[in-house]
């Protein structure tokens, strides 16, 4: 053994001393999420079943596969009375990741979990199980998104309006500064009175516009509360930008501000329809 004075080590002892660091390493701190890439079959899988990603731009896409591959590390699917195939689950992270191309997974950080079920659940269910044991939940509708909990979905309402899960989605970037009331966490860049004005305008417009028995420029499910105003008006920015920016234009400027994204350029209309989905 050579050493090198009293603080002189060993080659050896130094390849020990790093073997005893790493495996000690390895117990204390916490695996990190391996990345997730979609090889080039899923990707190229993901492209023909979901119609927004072939209208994005080169950087875009980019971005976007990026995301998926976060998303799916980070998260945790869970099929309830389903089995959730990769391909279903790579379908809902894309949906998932499009309004957080551009502000990154960070922004989903406060929940972890996607419940998804095969169809729209009853608001509340019985059930008996194996033990005889009576069951009984309130479980919620198409899809929805508890503050902090874990996003809900139903297989058979998404497999029709993919947009469904950007409404969900939107639900939790909504939650970001704590309550979901139509006021997500905006960057500094953005005026959070010009937003109030904005939504409020809006809101209160489409409130009397159905008062008065009109028709009204976006789904009436708008109107519930500010935040359902928010998740309904996202649907149609990413979807239907055209028609926003015709509609609504003042709603379609904040949200390009905040998503600082601008779907119009991309087609006036998207489908959000899986093929070979039932309608
Ligand atoms: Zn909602």
């Amino acid at each position: 053994m050579t050493t090198r004075g009293h603080f002189g080590y060993s080659e050896r002892m130094i390849q020990d001393l790093r073997n005893l660091l790493q495996g000690l390493g390895r117990r204390l701190l916490p695996a990190p999420a391996a990345p997730v890439t979609l090889n080039d079959p899923e990707w190229a899988a993901l492209c023909a079943s979901v119609p927004f990603i072939e209208l994005l731009s080169p950087d875009e896409a980019l971005a976007l596969r990026e995301r998926i591959g976060q998303f799916l590390a980070r998260k945790t699917f869970k099929g309830i009375g389903l089995e959730l195939l990769p391909w279903q689950r790579n379908m809902i992270t894309a949906y998932a990741c499009l309004p957080i191309l551009h502000l990154g997974i960070d922004a989903y950080r406060d929940w972890q979990t996607v419940l998804v079920y095969p169809d729209t659940f009853a608001p509340e269910q019985e059930w008996v199980d194996e033990a005889g044991v009576h069951h009984q939940a309130v479980v919620p509708q198409a899809g929805e998104a508890w503050e902090r909990g874990p996003v809900v979905l139903s297989w058979n309402d998404i497999a029709a309006d993919g947009a469904v899960i950007v409404h969900e989605m939107t639900h939790t970037l909504d939650a970001g500064n704590g309550d979901v009331n139509g006021f997500p966490p905006l960057p500094e860049s953005m005026s959070a009175a010009d937003w109030t004005a904005a939504f409020s305008a809006a809101y209160e417009h489409l409130r009397e516009e159905l008062e008065r028995g009109r028709e009204p420029a976006i789904d009436p499910y708008a109107a519930t509360d500010p935040a359902e105003f928010l998740a309904v008006a996202c649907e149609y920015f990413f979807f239907a930008p055209g028609y926003l920016r015709d509609e609504l234009p003042e709603i379609y400027l904040q949200l390009a501000g905040y998503f600082r994204q601008e779907p119009h350029l991309r087609a006036p209309e998207i489908s959000t329809h899986l093929p070979g989905a039932a309608a």
